[in-house]
């Protein structure tokens, strides 16, 4: 039977081997051997499950599917090397030339270059629907529109979109859903609860919670999660065995982090509220943001990002940026290490505002990904760095 998130976590493991060793061996094996012919036929031909070759699966990258699949109450998954190659093996197993996708506007970067440069090259097109447009979203689809595609909470703006509202336009429409959980991790938010069919992580982020490897994953319905599979044993994307050894490890004290995370992220939010240079802040769990119910219904925990809005501009969070003495200026996120980030002065900087404004990217946008440091640290590295103007 099920156990509950945490027990499944640290208990559901790979079978012990004859060397009663109790935490998991890493299985640095490129291949498996038979016994005979009959069992090589039998194997290949899927008459007998098992291990055969570590693009296909090995049994490191299989305990860490297993996990992410109990967590997201899935059916089945696949491990990718990257979170970027979950998101474009799913896609490209999925679709066909001349088909269509239906995708929020705010997604992370490379997922929109994805949709603007790559799937053209196949003649396949992505309208997007802007965060606070959800109602526009069935007059974009077409006969030939087969995913609906979001992430909740939004890169890095962090806001909101119904899962369940969402969820039942693509149930209507006959769409394949699939949600980005990376930011709220499956201990925070299980979106196939709500009608998703599929959900992608990038593993590098919460759910590694160190910055040490990438990895990603997509888990969900059994029959969309074969065409997946076939498409990536024959392409190649897969999870190394060592990558997935880390990650299953990292997963044993997921929800322990992620309720440390959401607990300081919360204070951070709440401290930022008082600032007077500060003139809004963005936190799902803070009842200030535009979906704060939704954010209750669909999520657990508010998950470890704070958005805010810095008085003065590109130029103040310059200025702030140059005086953060601890926290780390880093692209990645979801690490025990706070990271702040101004999007419009670094990782955003090429796009032109009007392009960065449809995204949520204001001028004075800051990005906090709050970390595992005492949160009275956290807050007076960014209190001293507000000063300065
Ligand atoms: C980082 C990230 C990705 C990409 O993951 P990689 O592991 O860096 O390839 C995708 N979606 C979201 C929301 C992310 O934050």
């Amino acid at each position: 039977m099920k156990k509950h998130f945490e027990t499944e976590a640290i208990r559901n493991q790979t079978a012990r081997t004859q060397f009663s060793e109790h935490s998991t061996p890493l299985y640095l094996t490129s291949s498996f051997v038979f016994e005979n012919a009959e069992e090589m036929r039998a194997s290949f031909s899927e008459e007998k499950e098992r291990n055969l070759y570590s693009r296909f699966t090995n049994p490191n990258t299989t305990e860490f599917v297993d996990k992410i699949v109990s967590m997201e109450g899935a059916e089945a998954g696949y491990a990718f090397a990257t979170g970027m190659s979950a998101i474009f093996s799913t896609f490209a197993a999925l679709l066909s030339a001349g088909d269509h996708v239906v995708s929020c506007r705010s997604v992370f970067g490379s997922t929109h270059s994805m949709f603007t440069k790559f799937l053209p090259k196949w003649n396949i097109e992505t309208s997007y629907f802007k965060v606070n447009e959800v109602d526009s979203i069935a007059g974009l689809i077409r006969a030939n529109t087969k995913i609906l595609y979001i992430e909740t909470p939004t890169n890095p703006s962090v806001d909101i979109l119904d899962l369940e509202l969402i969820g039942n336009i693509a149930k209507k429409h006959n769409l394949i859903f699939i949600v980005d959980n990376c930011f709220a991790t499956p201990y925070a938010q299980q979106p196939i609860k709500f009608g998703a069919d599929l959900v992608i992580h990038s593993a590098t982020k919460l759910i590694d919670g160190q910055g040490r490897v990438l990895g990603g994953v997509t888990v969900g319905n059994k029959e969309l999660m074969r065409e997946i599979y076939l498409f990536s044993r024959n392409t190649g994307p897969a999870m190394s065995p060592f990558n997935a050894w880390v990650l299953s490890k990292s997963l044993e004290t997921l929800a322990i982090r992620v309720e440390k995370h959401a607990e300081n992220a919360l204070q951070v939010a709440a401290f930022l509220e008082t600032q007077e240079n500060v003139a809004m802040v963005k936190y799902p769990f803070l009842k200030s943001h535009p979906q704060f119910e939704v954010a209750k219904k669909q999520m657990t925990l508010g998950g470890n990002v704070v958005a805010f809005e810095i008085k003065g501009g590109i130029e103040a969070g310059r200025i702030f940026l140059d005086h953060i003495k601890m926290c780390s200026l880093s692209a990645n996120l979801g690490d025990t290490r706070t990271i702040v980030t101004h999007p419009s002065s670094t990782t955003h900087s090429g796009l032109s505002e009007e392009d960065r404004l449809s995204v949520g990217i204001t001028n004075g946008l800051v990005r906090v990904s709050v970390g595992l440091e005492n949160a009275i640290d956290i807050i007076e590295d960014l209190e001293q760095a507000l000063r300065f103007r």
